[in-house]
């Protein structure tokens, strides 16, 4: 994701800039939590890189099924298809740490 971002910035530096920064703190708070992980216990992420890491993934899947950031992935991309495979496993992360995306006809959450 952060290759995708930094495409970005010559379009947007202030929003690449954003991600990757993001992108950075997520990456730094998950990476100290596995350094310090002992005997393979089940690892606690603390609230702030879990809020890291779920922005970063939306950014990232807002932008590629968007057309916003530009795909790896060789796939075709059209709205009324399936996500590609990328935007799939992005989708499957942010899961995993405890996001979701938005259904299209959902409101904002500032206007809930
Ligand atoms: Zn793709």
């Amino acid at each position: 994701m952060c290759k995708l971002a930094t495409g970005r910035i010559g379009n947007d530096p202030a929003d690449a800039a954003g991600v990757l920064t993001d992108a950075a703190d997520a990456i730094v708070g998950i990476g100290a939590e596995l350094r310090t992980n002992e005997d393979n216990e089940p690892l606690t992420i603390s609230a702030r890189t879990l809020v890291y890491s779920r922005r970063v993934l939306t950014r990232a899947i807002e932008g590629l099924m968007a057309g916003i950031w530009v795909c790896p992935c060789g796939e075709p991309h059209r709205p009324d298809a399936d996500p590609c495979t990328l935007v799939q496993g992005l989708t499957a992360d942010l899961n995993v740490v405890g996001g979701w995306l938005a259904a299209p006809n959902e409101r904002p959450g500032d206007q809930r």
